[in-house]
């Protein structure tokens, strides 16, 4: 059960309690009509804050609170050498602008970064 709906049930029964006993002090100003109305609010408003607290803990306290949405893992980018904008490193063009960012060797047709140099695979000369 959560804290603040234990505080909310517990000051729904002080509330609950201070009216009654307002109700039945015979202070002068609860002998009068509108005294009396105004305490029986007050403890119903005590009693419906008791029993909202009292429920919701009864119909809510199972379900679990739903976890944060799950942040998107961290996009692998690196700056697209044309545009500049975050590519992934698994993407083989730019989603920006188009440019290839990874090209295929001309030699061994292996996938190669654009800014590799040599192909890393048969050491073709790729710039
Ligand atoms: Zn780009
Ligand atoms: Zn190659």
């Amino acid at each position: 059960m959560k804290p603040a709906r234990v505080v909310g049930m517990v000051l729904g029964l002080g509330i609950m309690a201070l009216a009654v006993g307002a109700f039945f002090s015979g202070e002068p100003a609860s002998v009068t009509t509108q005294g009396r109305v105004v305490t029986i609010i007050v403890g119903l408003m005590g009693f419906l804050m008791f029993v909202n607290n009292l429920s919701g803990s009864a119909s809510k306290g199972g379900a679990k609170a739903q976890p944060e949405a799950a942040s998107a893992p961290p996009f692998d980018a690196r700056p697209c050498p044309s545009c500049g904008k975050g590519v992934s490193s698994d993407h083989r063009f730019c989603p920006y602008c188009g440019t290839a960012v990874r090209g295929a060797c001309p030699s061994c047709g292996k996938d190669v970064k654009s800014e590799f140099n040599v192909c890393p695979y048969c050491g073709t000369q790729l710039k």
